[in-house]
């Protein structure tokens, strides 16, 4: 039948699930709860971002180094280069390397506001980190564009350079439409961008907050997105995520089916539609 066909299709896949550090000690049990719920799926990391600007990279080292020593994965901080001196990011990288930490996001950060041109760009950052110890690099991809990139080449160029620079692999920004991150892959290829491109899910349970986050990122959210959604009850939490859960499994398995072997879960540290997803993508505890 046709699920079964489609999940032999989906066999090998590997999965990695994003999380932020928690700002209540509430927040802090949802972010355990998650991360214990997850990591029996053995995913190949996970991955803790870091504010830009927040000041509060010791908390993302700390969750890190807690992934690691105690749930047994490899866990991957994210590192922005807007907010530091390159002094301060050889000595962090090292600190992370010193520490089993083999993987890093690296990134640049949003530009403070009414900050000029910046210093560094992630592209130097990458080339910093190599420069410190043989890391795994990961950095983002726009399918859509960067919001500051003048036109979509500029910013293909921009991924060629971080590719140039050392790093193995792309994750992208969310998306909703397939298409968009099947052209922008056929667009790097055909760039001679050398990267495996992961695409970055978001399982959308709250809608008036993807609202706001597509608006800051300029992603494009659909009009059968909105239909969706629309006249749903804020309260009905059971409905908002079998919905989320749907639209993420038919994104999957469309990309699935052209070859994506790796999927990367904007979590925001719950569990329930990354688990569910990765459950009906086959993925069992281990
Ligand atoms: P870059 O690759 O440096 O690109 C930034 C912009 O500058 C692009 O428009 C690019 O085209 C342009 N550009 C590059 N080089 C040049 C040049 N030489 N001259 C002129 N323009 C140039 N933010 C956080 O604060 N913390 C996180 O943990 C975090 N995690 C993220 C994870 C993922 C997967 C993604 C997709 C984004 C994440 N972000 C995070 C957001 C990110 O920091 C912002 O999008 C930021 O504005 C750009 O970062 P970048 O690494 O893509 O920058």
């Amino acid at each position: 039948d046709a699920l079964n066909q489609s999940l032999s299709e989906l066999n090998g896949i590997d999965v990695s699930f994003e999380f932020f550090p928690p700002k209540t000690e509430k927040m802090e049990t949802m972010l355990w709860k998650s991360i214990d719920r997850l990591a029996p799926l053995k995913p190949a990391y996970m991955s803790v971002t870091y504010g830009a600007n927040s000041g509060e990279r010791d908390r993302t080292h700390d969750i890190v180094k807690q992934i690691q020593s105690q749930a047994g994965i490899p866990a991957v901080p994210h590192l922005t280069c807007i907010d530091a001196s390159k002094e301060e990011l050889r000595t962090i990288a090292q600190d992370y390397w010193d520490n089993g930490i083999r993987r890093i996001v690296a990134l640049r950060g949003d530009l403070p506001p009414g900050g000029g041109k910046p210093e560094m760009y992630a592209s130097d950052l990458v080339t910093l980190l190599k420069d410190v110890a043989d890391f795994d690099i990961s950095v983002a991809a726009y399918p859509e564009k960067h919001p500051e990139a003048p036109n979509d080449q500029f910013d293909l160029l921009n991924l060629k350079r971080k590719n140039e620079a050392g790093a193995s692999e792309a994750i992208t920004q969310f998306f909703f439409d397939t298409s968009v991150f099947l052209r922008f892959r056929d667009r790097a290829a055909a760039a001679g961008i050398d990267l495996d491109i992961v695409p970055g899910i978001l399982p959308v349970t709250n809608y008036q907050t993807l609202l706001r986050f597509a608006q800051m990122t300029n992603v494009h959210v659909p009009a059968w997105l909105h239909k969706h959604f629309d006249g749903l009850d804020e309260g009905d939490q059971t409905t908002r995520n079998l919905l989320g859960a749907n639209i993420a499994m038919d994104m999957v398995k469309v990309l699935a089916k052209e070859g994506v072997k790796h999927f990367h879960f904007y979590t925001l540290n719950r569990s329930e539609l990354s688990y569910a997803i990765c459950h009906m993508l086959g993925l069992r505890q281990q």
